[in-house]
């Protein structure tokens, strides 16, 4: 049997760093280090592949999730459809769009316009037409990117949404084991979720492509997930730990042990150095930022302003009215471990970066 050495670790970091990240086998040797010097050699050359791409300027998402309705019904979501404890409510264009300039006056690099596949939107040509007017009258007041997450969408859709000015496309497999699949998202096609995501790269937009961990995943799925990551060519990859939520077939299963977060954070960035990976809030709130830096993140998502009546996903309320998933409260968590908030004008320039190559 192969014991596992400093020096096997040390190896697969060094190729890394240098350019070759892990193969499939070396993925599934790193993610079962539990020894915690092992895990800071880790963590450590992600944030040394994050220094040697971005410096120390971090990108910041505000989040707007306008509309809670939904037509389908995963099972670990507190917004599916057939949970009658979570709010349920759909933002006017107005809400929205104020939501979104205060977001953007607090210094927030995009707009993350999210919602539930909600029939008011994805019904008919007149639904698609509403939610791209909507993305226009954002990026023309705020002036900044603009991600939109409406769940699979048709290519006409994506295609009047990337027309309206959408620069990202966020939709998440949450894992590419197809078992599990049908487990979590419960009657939903798991190639046409894909083809969604093919069809708005078509479509010119950018790609957010997700993960969650602590749904009976194996670590053989997870390398299996970066390697359909790197098929896809995502540019933004991010992963949450499964959170139990009231109301919901899941809600007695144990939440997922961070560490398995935090050490899939550092892999994706061993893995796509110069990629986009996403710190989010709505797992563990400002409490829980630090440890996501530490592991290689490089944005942080999920910046919701107070007292809008706006809720989260995995958390729908924690940290909110609170005031604490701002930009004034995160900044100075960036300060103290030396990183810092880029500036709008370098988030935009990699944007339209990426875009370009798109076209
Ligand atoms: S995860 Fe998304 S698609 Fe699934 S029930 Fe929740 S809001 Fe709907």
């Amino acid at each position: 049997m192969h014991t596992r050495t400093g020096q096997d670790i040390r190896q697969i970091l060094v190729k890394a760093k240098n350019g070759i990240p892990p193969d499939r086998a070396e993925l599934v040797y790193l993610l079962d280090a539990v020894d915690q010097s092992e895990l800071e050699m880790i963590f450590q050359a992600a944030r040394d592949l994050r220094e040697m791409h971005f410096g120390n300027s971090i990108f910041l998402y505000g989040f707007v999730y306008f509309s809670t309705y939904c037509r389908n019904n995963c099972s670990f979501c507190y917004f599916r459809r057939s949970n009658k404890l979570s709010p349920r409510y759909r933002k006017s264009d107005q809400e929205t769009i104020e939501a979104a300039a205060q977001l953007s006056g607090s210094g927030v690099h995009l707009i993350d316009l999210t919602m539930g596949e909600d029939p008011y939107y994805h019904r008919d040509d007149e639904g698609a037409s509403r939610l791209a007017a909507l993305i226009s009258e954002i990026k023309c007041k705020t002036g900044l990117p603009v991600m939109i997450s409406p769940g699979v969408a048709d290519p006409g859709m994506l295609e009047k949404l990337s027309a309206a000015g959408a620069d990202w496309y966020a939709c998440y497999q949450e894992t590419h084991n197809h078992d599990i699949f049908s487990k979590l998202r419960l009657g939903q096609s798991y190639e046409l979720r894909m083809a969604s995501k093919r069809n708005a790269r078509n479509a010119g937009m950018l790609i957010e492509e997700g993960l969650m961990t602590g749904i009976g995943e194996t670590a053989q799925d997870i390398a299996m997930s970066i390697e359909m990551m790197r098929e896809l060519q995502a540019h933004q990859i991010r992963v949450m730990s499964f959170v139990p939520q009231e109301g919901t077939t899941m809600a007695d299963r144990p939440a997922a042990e961070r560490i398995r977060e935090l050490l899939t954070i550092a892999l994706l960035r061993l893995s796509f150095p110069d990629r986009l990976i996403p710190a989010s809030l709505d797992v563990d709130g400002l409490a829980g930022l630090e440890e996501r830096m530490h592991a290689g993140a490089n944005v942080i998502t999920s910046l919701i302003p107070p007292q809008s009546g706006l809720a989260g996903v995995a958390q729908s309320d924690m940290d909110i009215n609170e005031g604490l998933r701002s930009v004034q409260e995160v900044k100075p968590v960036l300060n103290r471990i030396g990183l810092k908030a880029a500036s709008a004008e370098d988030y935009t320039r990699w944007v339209e970066n990426e875009r370009s190559i798109l076209r």
